[in-house]
């Protein structure tokens, strides 16, 4: 099957409303490809500036983030409802920064993710292992846990990330080979639970020190959806390059 591919850049603590501005404006300015979805997450502040440039254009915009509840007392937190108010349509969840700086557990991603779809942002949501559970052979198993958290979600509007920790901004990616190891295990394990057909239309982007040097490799992969960019998606030469090489891939696979 034919899946359109995706790239995200997610942009963890970087531009602020200025810098976000004159990103997207040069952006925009590209001849980007038809044939790619392309997305940016820009820090919560910087949305609304975001949108506006955004508007009516053919990149769409996702938040790092998104609580689990409509409202209440969760300091610091942002509701689905919000980000849609201001015309956020994506939402990461499940990022590895979060599991691992702000004990982001299994159990709070899938509440996070349930939330945003009953909102109507699509989620795009992260799975990966660390260098000790691939070392220690647990990759798969690992995924198979954290993957679970999907099972009662949309599969269309949900898109998979496959970021192996410690690829994750390393330099060192995961090779086609490795990447391709788990996303297929991945879309087995979708199948598992939703039936084939809707598993091969969920779209599994790898991420991981992905760059304009290595995408090529990585998104021919035949699992390979796309990808969720942070360090080479602040640049807009190396994130279009980037939109680009996917353009390429898509085009030169064999229907
Ligand atoms: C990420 O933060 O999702 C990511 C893949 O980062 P980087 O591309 O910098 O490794």
């Amino acid at each position: 099957m034919a899946r359109t591919p995706l790239i995200a850049g997610n942009w963890k603590l970087h531009y602020g409303v200025a810098a976000t501005t004159s990103f997207l404006e040069g952006l925009l300015e590209r001849e980007l490809p038809d044939g790619v979805d392309v997305v940016v997450c820009p820090p919560f502040v910087s949305l609304p500036a975001a949108a506006m440039v955004l508007s009516g254009s053919q990149v769409g915009l996702g938040a790092q983030n998104v609580h689990w509840a409509e409202s209440g007392a969760f300091t610091g937190e942002v509701a689905a409802g919000m980000l849609t108010e201001i015309g956020v349509e994506w939402a990461i969840v499940g990022h590895s920064e979060r599991r691992t700086l702000f004990a982001e557990s299994d159990d709070t991603a899938a509440g996070r993710a349930r939330a945003a779809q009953a909102a109507g942002l699509k989620v795009i949501f992260c799975v990966g292992e660390t260098l000790a559970e691939r070392d220690a052979g647990e990759t798969l198993a690992v995924l198979e846990r954290q993957v679970a958290a999907v099972d009662g979600l949309d599969t269309e509007q949900l898109v998979l990330a496959y970021e192996p920790v410690w690829a994750i901004g390393t330099g060192r990616n995961a090779t086609g080979e490795q990447a391709q190891e788990a996303h297929a295990f991945l879309r087995g394990r979708l199948a598992a639970s939703f039936g084939r057909d809707r598993a091969e239309a969920v779209r599994i982007l790898y991420g991981g020190s992905l760059k304009p040097a290595n995408a090529a490799d990585l998104l021919a992969r035949p699992d390979v959806d796309g990808g969720l960019i942070g360090g080479a998606s602040l640049d807009v030469d190396s994130f279009s390059a980037i939109i680009r090489a996917a353009a390429d891939c898509a085009a030169e696979e064999i229907p």
